[in-house]
């Protein structure tokens, strides 16, 4: 092995073992929860080594860069998720290469990806996007208005609501990211018991670098880490 994939792998092992920890913490079956790599500040070629340590479920934030890399990873059997902002005249390319939606931010966008997905013959997943801080900086639905939106998103075709994602915001104590995670976790739950048609609510994408094994121990599902799987590489 050389040195870089030497690194990445250990990265990889840690951050793996960091949720199977958090996972006995909070209770949670390990076979529930799913590491998804932002891919974002990196090569192609580092993508391409996580692939061939079997991890397989990338994350972009920028739609342009979610298809640049899958266009050079085209051999390889990866599950993309876009977590980032998406702009409605992106929806179309993004849905052709990405199984995963998480950044649903608004009914419009939704009804994009209905209509585009409907037009490509897929079905993609996607989770609403909830500002669960309030922070301005910030795009997201609020918690109040999030289920009355569920609810519109759950009567459209050639989609799947399945579930809520969040970002806490930076602090230093990944301690003070619980509240965060626990509130998106109970508004998941409040959504679920109003058995809306077309929306299940099996997902849960929260957790980054910083606070991933908080947002495990919280319930996450979808855990979307970055820096922690490059440290010490060149990228
Ligand atoms: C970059 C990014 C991440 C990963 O961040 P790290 O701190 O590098 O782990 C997760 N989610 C979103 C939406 C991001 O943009």
């Amino acid at each position: 092995m050389t040195n870089q994939l030497q690194m990445l792998s250990e990265n990889l092992a840690r951050v793996r073992e960091g949720i199977e920890r958090a996972c006995r913490v909070g209770r949670h079956d390990p076979e529930g929860v799913r590491l998804v790599a932002v891919t974002k500040t990196v090569s192609v070629e580092v993508a391409q080594m996580l692939v061939g340590l079997g991890q397989t479920e990338l994350g972009e934030n920028r739609s342009q860069e979610l298809i640049r890399k899958d266009a050079r990873l085209a051999d390889a059997d990866i599950i993309w998720h876009m977590i980032g902002h998406l702009q409605t005249n992106k929806v179309k390319k993004v849905l052709a290469v990405s199984q995963f939606i998480h950044s649903v931010d608004s009914l419009r966008l939704a009804g994009e990806i209905s209509k585009r997905a409907g037009a490509l013959g897929v079905t993609p997943k996607i989770l609403l996007e909830i500002n669960v801080s309030a922070e301005e900086a910030k795009f997201g639905l609020s918690p109040d208005q999030t289920p009355e939106v569920a609810s519109e998103v759950g009567k459209l075709p050639n989609l799947n609501l399945v579930g809520l994602m969040t970002m806490a915001p930076f602090v230093d104590d990944a301690e003070l990211t619980r509240p965060v995670f626990v509130q998106l976790r109970e508004l998941s739950e409040k959504i679920a018991h109003m058995n809306l048609p077309g929306v299940t609510m099996k997902h849960l994408s929260m957790g980054m670098t910083q606070d991933y094994e908080v947002a495990v121990e919280e319930g996450a599902t979808l855990v979307r880490v970055g820096s922690a799987l490059f440290r010490g590489l060149k990228t």
